[in-house]
């Protein structure tokens, strides 16, 4: 299909819940995708954040193709190889305890938050159970995700929304403390907020934090949708506080394309929480989608992409500091790893700078606050830090 007929069609059939960016994508290669009339782009947005290997990574493709071969789908009544395996591989990796897999970040943002109460209720019987969530903070557009999303444009039609939660300050310990109460069954932010504008938690607030649900058995959440799968250049971003969730949420890079999520727990939420018959998908975790998650696991390993991701999210860092010295429009740079945003000044809205960007060959994203989002694939080099760099110094 041409460009036109293809945007036509959209438009006149889908749901217009996206302002899509004026362009139709039809293939990729390593870093960088093609559009309808072969223009190419260098993709420092990653399919948000998801394409953390680009794209035809070597081993990835061959995976996904065997397991076509031999069932895409059992449904969650039968046992199977790629559950056994990517299991593990989560298992493994975080030190925790037990896994449920899910088709996207939301539903693995609601079965923790599930876990979370239903371990409260064992304990007391009581279904006055409150969740701290963080202002700023972005978890899923589901209604139970939803409603710990600290934003209030995102809400505000749909209420009434969950019942009690809460919303505490990012990043100040006394906000969580003074919302504490005998009723608190869990805590949940994300160790790097993405959305609402990439902020790193500050090491005393996560540490402090994590005491505070020691001290009190509340349920510490941690959302690594977007920070988790090595971007920080961790596995898990928590890794870099020194600190472990009690359930973690993850899934965007967990299948490197291919839908799939997951809420791991530790050994004392996983014993005293969801039971058989408490909760269930039929999709989620289906061999297809977990033959994905191996392959990922294993291609990580074999690249050894953390290495990769600590060395060349340096030389990120320093080239986007100097960017930013040399242009007044932009106010800040933050970020850990390959997960990073530069501020910008109101005169200068993020949304004409990623538009110019595209124009110029470069797919990147904002975030909120006026941020300029980087989450490029894990892979990127130099060269192409360069070239995104290059670009963006002639759009600022
Ligand atoms: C993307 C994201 C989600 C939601 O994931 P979906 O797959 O879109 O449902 C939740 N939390 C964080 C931190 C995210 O970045």
């Amino acid at each position: 299909m041409k460009y036109t007929e293809i945007v036509n069609d959209v438009e006149k059939n889908v749901l217009h819940t996206y302002n899509r960016f004026p362009i139709a994508i039809e293939r990729g290669q390593g870093v960088r995708v093609w559009d309808t009339d072969g223009r190419e782009y260098l993709d420092f947005m990653a399919g948000i954040a998801v394409f953390a290997l680009g794209y035809h990574y070597p081993g990835y493709d061959e995976a996904l193709k065997a397991q076509i071969d031999k069932v895409i789908h059992t449904s969650n009544l039968y046992y199977h190889e790629p559950l056994a395996r990517a299991a593990g591989d989560v298992i493994a990796s975080t030190g925790l305890d037990k896994v449920f897999f899910t088709n996207s970040g939301a539903e693995a943002v609601e079965g923790a938050l599930k876990a979370a109460r239903k371990y409260a209720w064992l304990k007391d019987g009581k279904n006055d159970h409150e969740i701290i969530a963080m202002a700023g903070s972005f978890h899923g557009r589901s209604i139970g995700a939803l409603s710990v999303t600290g934003n209030d444009h995102y809400q505000e039609p749909f209420r009434p929304l969950m019942g009690g939660v809460k919303f505490a300050e990012f990043n100040n310990l006394d906000s969580v403390e003074n919302l504490v109460n005998e009723t608190t069954c869990a805590i949940i932010l994300e160790t790097v907020q993405g959305e609402g504008g990439i902020h790193p938690a500050d090491p005393a607030f996560i540490q402090g934090v994590r005491r505070l649900c020691d001290e009190k058995d509340i349920v510490l959440i941690l959302d690594e949708i977007q920070c988790g799968m090595g971007r920080t250049g961790k596995m898990w971003a928590y890794e870099h506080y020194g600190v472990r969730p009690d359930i973690l949420c993850c899934a965007k890079a967990l299948g490197c394309g291919v839908p799939v999520g997951a809420f791991v727990l530790n050994e004392k939420t996983a014993k005293s929480s969801l039971v058989a018959g408490d909760h269930g998908t039929t999709y989620g975790g289906n061999p297809f989608a977990l033959a994905a998650v191996d392959a990922v696991f294993k291609l990580y390993d074999e690249a050894d992409i953390l290495t990769h991701v600590k060395e060349i999210s340096v030389y990120l860092a320093e080239q986007l500091d100097q960017l930013a010295a040399r242009h007044e429009s932009v106010k800040a740079h933050r970020g850990l790893g390959l997960m990073r945003g530069l501020e910008l000044a109101p005169e200068c809205p993020v949304g004409q700078v990623a538009s110019k960007a595209l124009g110029k060959g470069l797919l990147i994203i904002s975030a909120g606050g006026n941020v300029l989002r980087f989450v490029p694939p894990l892979i990127i080099t130099e060269k192409e830090v360069d070239e995104a760099v290059a670009i963006l110094d002639e759009c600022l």
